[in-house]
């Protein structure tokens, strides 16, 4: 009986700090993403790239030439509901700042990394610049904000789909595509190499990017650096299992994450006298208290840009060059119009177009067509909740459609 007890309660503190500490959902990001073969195969033939490159290099590594700066261009979608989300510029400047200290070893916490790791710490010679020129060739500040009747995510990837509310990436194999949005119960997630590129790049919380300078947990940007490291092809240093491995050579291995902000030696998995180097930025530990990639790490990021590597495409972009179209993208201000909603569907007698998403829609003219292309019903829109009485339709599939400037909108639903 004790040991059931025991057992029980083991469970539920160990379910607590697992609730507690869902900092970045990735590792649970590529299990499912990983039941697609393609991906799954396609990520195999990236690592296999980059472990034959690893190999030659360390080879190779007295004859290296110098080192080139990485320049990575940003572009940074900003999908807000309530306006405060709405992060100023000089909060997206901040976070810049932030992943360009910690990539180029200039944050002033390295003398905090322990004697023992000192040696390993390393300048990832990788920095970032918002972009300057979109994918049209047109002028950008490289932030472009969106506003979304959604009020939540989560990280089943809406917030990167104008279809879902949220916006489209821009062509991920020139721009590292970043999402902040009120992520529900998460700081971040990352894609890794090899995903679908119409989802390629991070998403981060509010959380993670509003509260830079204030002392706490997350006041130092470090999910974004600890995202991109994702991006770039790293894992967590306890490989998402008791002990696993994350493909470095000299990370010690650990048991699993480090919540908080321990200090001390904590020796895991037999690691050595140094114990888990629960400061490195792929750790969970609160941003205060990480403060370093190693330079394992750092090969296996910049092997992803070599000739034939999956990032190599990013060295070519003319994200970061002057804009080559004089035309102006739409002002923050003219969002894209928004669908109606539709329900129930199937219907029976009464038929309800929600268009709360869209005043804009108010005015407007919608036809209602059979599947024999015959006109059945013809409105023009005068409240946000529009009903429609179906009861003496027949029943079918019909289709909605309606335009508006220069955008075509058509749904269909079943009536019973
Ligand atoms: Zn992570």
């Amino acid at each position: 009986m004790r040991i059931v007890i025991l057992i029980s309660f083991f469970i539920a503190a160990g379910n607590i700090v697992l609730f507690a500490q869902k900092k970045c959902a990735t590792a649970e990001y590529q299990r499912q993403q990983n039941a697609n073969l393609n991906i799954a195969n396609q990520k195999q033939r990236i690592d296999n790239f980059i472990l034959s490159r690893l190999n030659k290099n360390s080879i190779t590594a007295n004859q290296r030439p110098a080192e080139a700066v990485i320049k990575i261009p940003v572009v940074v979608h900003v999908v807000y509901h309530f306006p405060e989300e709405n992060l100023p510029d000089e909060t997206i400047h901040k976070q810049i700042a932030a992943l360009n200290r910690d990539y180029r070893k200039a944050n002033s916490d390295t003398v905090n990394t322990p004697a023992a790791f000192k040696s390993k710490a390393a300048d990832c010679n990788i920095e970032f610049e918002l972009a300057k020129t979109d994918p049209l060739g047109r002028a950008t500040t490289g932030i472009e904000r969106v506003y979304s009747p959604i009020k939540k995510w989560t990280m089943d990837d809406k917030v990167k789909s104008s279809a879902t509310y949220g916006t489209n990436a821009w062509d991920a194999r020139y721009y590292l595509n970043i999402w902040i949005c009120n992520l529900s119960d998460l700081l971040g997630y990352g894609t890794t190499p090899g995903d679908d590129l119409k989802n390629d790049g991070i998403v981060l919380s509010l959380l993670a990017v509003n509260n830079l300078d204030d002392g706490g947990s997350y006041s130092k940007g470090r999910t974004a650096v600890h995202e991109i490291g994702h991006w770039l092809g790293l894992r967590h240093l306890w490989g998402d299992a008791d002990c696993g491995d994350d493909n470095v050579a000299d990370t010690p291995k650990q048991t699993t994450y480090t919540p908080g902000c321990p200090t001390g030696v904590r020796v895991s998995c037999n690691n050595s006298e140094a114990g888990d180097m629960y400061m490195n930025f792929m750790d969970f530990t609160d941003d205060p208290c990480t403060n370093l990639f190693t330079k394992g790490q750092k090969d296996r990021m910049r092997v992803l840009f070599e000739l034939g590597g999956y990032r190599n495409s990013i060295l070519s972009s003319k994200a970061l060059g002057a804009p080559w179209s004089q035309n102006i993208p739409l002002p923050d201000d003219a969002p894209q119009w928004l669908y109606p909603q539709v329900y129930p569907n199937p219907v029976n007698d009464e038929l309800t177009l929600d268009l709360r998403y869209d005043a804009r829609w108010i005015g407007k003219e919608l036809i209602i067509i059979n599947a024999s292309g015959q006109l059945v019903h013809q409105l023009t829109i005068s409240s946000k909740i529009e009903k429609i009485y179906t009861a003496q339709w027949k029943p079918g599939i019909y289709f909605i459609r309606g335009k508006k400037e220069g955008e075509k909108f058509s749904t269909k639903f079943i009536r019973l």
